[in-house]
């Protein structure tokens, strides 16, 4: 039985689409940058939903922490990116919401933000505020810098598969983490005591 009390998630590519996000005067099977700019261009992952219902019906907080250096070049605001948050969690509802969302990013030109990733500044707040120890968290990410931001706090940490490939499958197993197609195989696995389905109510009570 795990006993995990967090799962902190990246989200870029393991909570969201970041491919084929069409704007204003681009043709279909145009590829971006990726970034989500606005709240209509967030697609969660079908799998997530699921996952977290069943994360927070055993009592496991779900967190993200995310670099979104598209505020550091100045495509959005920070204030742009919460609402993308709050959107999310709008979409995703009390019995799935993201506990708190850690947010940093870098400037073009600039030193590397001290707490950007794969610095382990995001997950170590996170730990100060909900007084959670590194054997209680999980880090779930698709990305080299999540895995190091990850180990760099002391926390275990999954592979999921990204919408890009961008890391080779040698690559994730030689950190010797498991490597999960979405976040559900992640949570049905590491968590297999947790309800398969969200919890409905029992008629004739
Ligand atoms: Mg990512």
């Amino acid at each position: 039985m795990s006993a995990y009390k967090a799962v902190i998630f990246d989200r870029d590519a393991t909570l969201n689409r970041t491919t084929q996000i069409l704007r204003a005067g681009q043709a279909a099977g145009d590829k971006t940058d990726g970034y989500v700019l606005a709240p209509h261009e967030l697609e969660l992952f079908p799998a997530v939903k699921p996952a977290l219902v069943a994360l927070r019906a055993l009592g496991v907080l779900p967190f993200v922490f995310t670099q979104q250096n598209c505020i550091g070049k100045g495509l959005v605001s920070a204030d742009d990116v919460a609402a993308i948050h709050a959107h999310m969690n709008g979409i995703l509802g009390t019995a799935a919401a993201i506990e708190k969302f850690y947010l940093a990013w870098s400037v073009p030109g600039q030193p590397e933000d001290a707490r950007a990733k794969p610095s382990p500044a995001m997950i170590l707040e996170m730990m100060q505020e909900y007084a959670l120890k590194p054997a209680d968290v999980l880090a779930a990410g698709d990305s080299m810098r999540d895995y190091k931001s990850a180990r760099a706090a002391g926390v275990d940490f999954v592979w999921i598969r990204d919408d890009l490939g961008r890391v080779s499958e040698a690559d994730m197993q030689a950190t010797g983490c498991k490597i999960y197609d979405d976040v559900q195989a992640m949570v049905r696995d590491i968590f297999p005591h947790a309800p398969k389905f969200a919890p409905k109510p029992v008629s004739g009570l």
